[in-house]
């Protein structure tokens, strides 16, 4: 919860209108200005710290450094929604960022501490306001409408109505334990545990090891949801930098001598966002050094089947001797997801305790897409699908190349990936990307800023996450085009 100072007339009056049942939609608000304003910004001096926890008796903290620099530019606020029983206004400083505030004299919400960490997920975010047609996406990661197989219902037994196994479906887990034993992880399907959405899997594995405070490891930049959900339960995230070819194995061991991580998460096939594919060397390095410390893994790989240039690599939890892990996938990328059917995979260790977790979650995963799955997963049909999928993803990605050339060389270098859905893009004069979504989407076009992917986002400006995959491939060149204009405003703006 960020609290912050509203002119109290104003929040008075929100507080009437909401409790007459007006519409507050996108009323405006001003942010009561103060001599001490500027103060604000720099909350670790710790004068404007005390100002303003004197100003709002003990509770008036403005904490958050990203906040601040908004209020920099913005001093007008939109109000998306008020409370009026726990008093709170959550206003919107531009179309994605929202912000709690509360009266200061007032109780705060009666939510537990964790939620004041609960950040909105930036990329759900812009994918709505990227909903109208006009708008050109570069910003999520969703597969191409034209390759979502088309899957067959009728055949599916009326049984399947019924409550399933927390376990999930026998037959599934079976072929998804053969899947595994085929890339060349020793497993039982006792060992899998089929989850609503690899998503689930951090969620449960957050339950599973985190308290405030506790030390994890992560790769920078990471996946943004992951980070939501470590943060959420109050993570406190060590990285290691991410090299074309997988981390700096220095800074890992280093990272590993110095702390005592609760676990390492990792996207060692196709990152999201970077598109680094791990080298051999470098995933059997990190298997020793977990090894040698001890450290569980958390092996993340929804994209392990989109390469494009051949190639395969053993997964690191399979190259572990002593390390307890937990190997995570999806059909999401693969097959639809809609149907929200992941899995993990777990080592004997950890899988009872996650059991567990996932019967208090949600009872069990729906079985209706795992019989979906199940149609699929082990099949020569699933084969085939892939097949053409990979073809499919190859030629875009080799469009997106050349047009990003016709429009970006001057303005960032990226590597192009071998496999995944995203180009990772780094500009050669940085910028905060995050300023310039509002200009691109007046301009009909949506990207993901590369900061959120890191948890000190002020410390990485200048990148950019493009997917390739979605765009319409008679659109891709306008869209980049008016991205690259968007890039090159900005900075003369910022030059001048
Ligand atoms: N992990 C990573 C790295 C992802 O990119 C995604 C989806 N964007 C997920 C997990 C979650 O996928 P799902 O829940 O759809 O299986």
């Amino acid at each position: 919860m960020h609290f912050l100072q509203l002119a109290q007339g104003h929040v008075q009056r929100l507080f009437a209108y909401a409790q007459q049942g007006q519409q507050l939609f996108h009323t405006q608000v001003r942010i009561a200005r103060d001599e001490k304003h500027d103060a604000l910004m720099y909350p670790r001096e710790s004068a404007a710290l005390e100002h303003f926890i004197r100003l709002g008796r003990e509770r008036l903290i403005a904490e958050e450094e990203r906040f601040h620099g908004l209020l920099l530019t913005c001093g007008v606020f939109k109000v998306k929604h008020v409370d009026v029983l726990a008093q709170a206004v959550v206003v919107s400083v531009n179309q994605f960022d929202s912000f709690f505030t509360c009266l200061a004299t007032v109780t705060p919400m009666a939510f537990s501490e964790r939620v004041s960490r609960l950040k909105s997920s930036l990329i759900r975010e812009i994918l709505a306001a990227a909903q109208r047609p006009e708008v050109m996406s570069f910003a999520g990661g969703l597969p191409a409408e034209t390759m979502l197989p088309k899957v067959e219902w009728d055949e599916m037994p009326l049984s399947l109505g019924q409550y399933g196994m927390s376990e999930g479906e026998p037959a599934l887990r079976e072929a998804l334990a053969a899947e595994a034993r085929a890339l060349g992880l020793e497993c039982e399907a006792s060992q899998v545990l089929v989850v609503s959405g690899s998503q689930q899997t951090l969620d449960l594995a957050a339950k599973l090891y985190l308290d405030k405070g506790t030390e994890i490891l992560l790769e920078a930049p990471t996946y943004l949801a992951a980070l939501q959900i470590f943060q959420l339960f109050g993570a406190d995230c060590l990285t290691v930098p991410q090299e074309a070819d997988g981390p700096n194995l220095a800074q890992l061991r280093k990272r590993l001598e110095q702390h005592r991580p609760a676990f390492i998460y990792l996207i060692p096939t196709f990152q999201n966002p970077s598109a680094v594919r791990y080298s051999e060397a470098k995933r059997a390095a990190v298997a020793a050094l977990l090894d040698e410390f001890g450290v569980t893994l958390i092996e993340d790989e929804p994209y392990r089947e989109l390469t494009f240039d051949g190639g395969s690599a053993k997964p690191i939890a399979a190259r572990l001797r002593k390390a307890s892990w937990i190997y995570t996938g999806t059909v999401s990328k693969t097959l639809l997801p809609g149907l929200r059917v992941g899995y993990l995979i777990a080592s004997p260790d950890l899988f009872p305790h996650l059991l567990k977790l996932k019967q208090s979650a949600d009872l069990h995963t729906n079985r209706i897409g795992q019989w979906q799955a199940l149609q699929w997963i082990g099949s020569q049909k699933y084969q085939q699908h892939l097949s053409e999928l990979r073809d499919f993803y190859r030629q875009r990605r080799d469009a997106f190349q050349l047009a990003l050339e016709m429009h970006f060389t001057d303005l960032a270098e990226w590597n192009m990936p071998q496999g995944g859905l995203f180009f990772w893009l780094t500009l050669k004069r940085p910028l905060d990307t995050r300023t310039l979504l509002d200009e691109a989407l007046a301009n009909d076009v949506a990207f993901m800023p590369g900061e959120p992917f890191f948890p000190e986002p002020d410390k990485h400006h200048g990148h950019l996450r493009l997917n390739f995959s979605h765009i319409d491939p008679a659109r891709l060149d306008e869209g980049l085009k008016r991205l690259a204009a968007v890039v090159r405003r900005a900075q003369m703006e910022r030059a001048a």
